[in-house]
């Protein structure tokens, strides 16, 4: 199996704009932010969907929720907040086939979505 554009950019095959790491995550800036904050928060495992995730995958899957505020703190959004976002499948409009959230602020948000 060809890796995921996702798991490229953690094994730094392709530049990305990194803003925290450890062994189970990555968070980098999107490449086209929609926001004046847009980061993208993945695992290193390349879960395609929320259905491709096995029970296993609690602890990394609590992990990737549990980092974000970490990663919010860390860029200075706790005061306005922050919404985050994981668009899960084609009607959703997920383009790329690794599980991520999308964290975005700096704006006033909309809501509902488009
Ligand atoms: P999705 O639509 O799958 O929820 O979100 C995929 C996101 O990945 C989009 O917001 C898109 O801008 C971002 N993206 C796509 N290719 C790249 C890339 O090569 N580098 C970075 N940093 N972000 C990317």
């Amino acid at each position: 199996m060809s890796k995921t554009l996702f798991e490229r950019i953690c094994a730094k095959e392709i530049p990305a704009a990194i803003v925290y790491e450890d062994e189970h995550i990555v968070a980098f800036k999107d490449i086209k932010p929609m926001a004046p904050t847009h980061v993208l928060i993945i695992p290193r495992k390349p879960i395609a969907t929320l259905e491709g995730a096995t029970p296993e995958d609690h602890a990394l899957l609590g992990h990737l929720l549990m980092k974000a505020p970490q990663i919010a703190a860390q860029l200075g959004l706790t005061a306005g907040g922050y919404r985050l976002v994981l668009n899960n499948g084609r009607d959703a409009g997920q383009e790329v086939p690794h599980l991520h959230l999308h964290l975005l602020a700096g704006r006033k948000l909309a809501w509902p979505p488009g």
